[in-house]
């Protein structure tokens, strides 16, 4: 599930960014007939979502969310489930050599020396 219109919700005011979130997972449990547990936050870098965008994903039940930050998801998300990181799929600098590198998870626990993202 992904928003209503794509927005980046940390520029949005609450209630709008509530909205977003809570209509489009509505609309589709309502097509699918099965609930939408799962948000992706649009665009999903710490400019739009962070700790706001977080706890509302929580507050309105969302069993994961996923942001744009590039890592490995580690025990330590098991408390943050909310703001988990993703591997981005673009084609940038994605050849599928180096796409298989990016899947295994190693340029990442590098980059991010072996921490949570
Ligand atoms: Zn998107």
């Amino acid at each position: 599930m992904h928003t209503l219109t794509h927005p980046r919700l940390a520029k949005l005011p609450l209630e709008q960014a509530q909205r977003e979130m809570g209509e489009a997972r509505d609309e589709i449990a309502r097509r699918l007939q099965v609930p939408a547990a799962h948000l992706s936050f649009p665009i999903g870098d710490p400019s739009s979502a962070g700790p706001r965008e977080f706890a509302l994903a929580r507050e309105m039940g969302f069993s994961t969310a996923v942001t744009t930050r590039p890592g490995m998801v580690m025990q330590a998300h098991a408390a943050r489930m909310q703001a988990l990181p993703r591997l981005s799929v673009n084609g940038l600098h994605q050849s599928r050599r180096a796409f298989s590198a990016l899947l295994s998870g190693l340029p990442f626990a590098l980059m991010n020396r072996f921490q949570p993202a």
